[in-house]
């Protein structure tokens, strides 16, 4: 075991939560490697960030240079887009019932990847445009080999590199995968009235259809859809599609013209054994998967990323110690394992023809509507684990 750390920490990957990793962990120590090629550019999704995770892009000096491109979300609303018999409520949740000005904001991709890899560039993180091809654990380290023939003798690595992690395999931790009947379609489009920073997610009998904010009168779509439905809808010209979107969203938005052609994304979950175990910590995707409800995924990254920085002991003691990975795999687990079942459970909910399923959702969201309580409590918990809590508790103190 080293005493004083000498040998690097690897970051695996170079998607958004290795980057943000990358410039989070290399300002609070040295010798940071990131290895991974970024890549991005033809990515046409938009991320939702919530409050939390924007404070924490602010905290590592990013958030400036992300902002004039990103709009706020500061209503969301639910709306039940079935013909089913049990029909929910429409639920609306205002982040001034919590007293926050937004939720978060909604980026597109490419943005994100611009600023994050030129602030990568202009720290002192060496970042190698490789893959990495091979682990091996020695004595106290771990040896990590490159596609490019470089070799490094890391103290650590963070497996940010995606649902099929090398890393996470490599430090022996199995994960469960399994996959959804549905596809999500993704695209950007304006709209001849204004959103007012809406976000209106319709909930249909074959997943969620989502559009989210985007500055000026344009929103993005994410339409959880059956696969055999999702080819069809990218076999539409733009002026076919529009009209789809138009007719899915009762013209809410008024006319719809698509101006970022439609990607489409299949789904699927995985869940890990465990979260860190022989000087490897998985953060991202290589730590959770699930469909892209309730925007969770790079904000739950980015929790990792936080979680990471708070656990890793900074006096150059040896980072891949028992107990530092001990304490991540506690400190990760609960979250981690309470957005995955949620959103499963959430997104199973909405395919399921049984009446006492559709009884159960339809019953949930009437509460929801009706009780502010228990409404601000989820709106609180849907931003940060364990903030639902703080605000009853501090009344019942005072
Ligand atoms: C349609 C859709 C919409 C979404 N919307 C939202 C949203 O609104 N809000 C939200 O929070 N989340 C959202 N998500 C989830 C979010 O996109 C993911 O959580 C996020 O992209 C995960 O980033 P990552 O860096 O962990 O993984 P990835 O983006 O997969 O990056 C992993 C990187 O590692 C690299 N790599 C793989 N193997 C190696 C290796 N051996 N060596 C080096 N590098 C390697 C890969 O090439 C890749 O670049 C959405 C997801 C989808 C599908």
């Amino acid at each position: 075991m080293t005493d004083t750390r000498t040998d690097p920490i690897v970051v695996a990957g170079a998607g958004h939560v290795g980057l943000i990793a990358a410039i989070a962990i290399g300002q609070a120590f040295d010798n940071v490697i990131s290895l991974g090629t970024i890549q991005g550019g033809n990515d046409k999704r938009t991320t939702a960030l919530m409050m939390p995770a924007i404070t924490f892009l602010q905290k590592i000096g990013l958030w400036e240079a992300i902002e004039p491109h990103a709009a706020p979300i500061t209503t969301m609303r639910i709306l039940d887009g079935t013909n089913r018999l049990i029909r929910s409520p429409a639920v609306t949740f205002e982040a001034s019932e919590i007293n926050e000005s937004a939720f978060g904001y909604n980026i597109p991709n490419v943005t994100l990847t611009s600023v994050l890899s030129d602030a990568l560039k202009q720290s002192s993180i060496r970042h190698v445009a490789a893959s990495a091809s091979h682990y091996h654990a020695t004595d106290g380290a771990i040896a990590v080999e490159a596609s490019d023939g470089s070799f490094y003798t890391a103290n650590i690595v963070v497996a940010a590199d995606g649902r099929s992690s090398l890393a996470r395999e490599a430090a022996g931790i199995s994960a469960r995968t399994w996959s959804y009947n549905q596809t999500a379609i993704v695209l950007s489009f304006s709209h001849s009235r204004e959103h007012h920073d809406i976000s209106t997610e319709f909930h249909t009998e074959q997943g969620p259809f989502t559009q989210v904010p985007l500055a000026g009168k344009r929103s993005s779509l994410v339409w959880v859809t059956a696969p055999a439905h999702a080819v069809e809808l990218l076999e539409l010209d733009r002026n076919q599609l529009a009209t789809r979107v138009e007719e899915r969203m009762q013209s809410m938005l008024g006319a719809v013209t698509i101006d970022v052609d439609p990607q489409s994304w299949p789904l699927s979950g995985l869940v890990p054994t465990s979260f860190s175990r022989n000087r490897v910590f998985l953060a991202g995707e290589s730590a959770h998967v699930f469909p892209p409800i309730g925007a969770q995924g790079l904000n739950l990254g980015v929790r990792d990323v936080e979680t990471l920085l708070e656990t890793l002991p900074n006096d150059g003691t040896d980072l891949g110690a028992a107990s530092v990975i001990s304490t991540y795999n506690r400190k990760r687990r609960p979250d981690i394992i309470a957005r995955t079942g949620a959103v499963d459970a959430l997104n199973r909910s909405l395919l399921s023809d049984l009446l006492p399923v559709q009884m159960v959702r339809s019953g949930s969201l009437e509460l929801l509507r009706t009780f502010s309580p228990l409404r601000s409590f989820v709106m609180r918990e849907g931003l940060r684990p364990g903030s639902g809590f703080r605000l009853p508790l501090k009344r019942a103190v005072h």
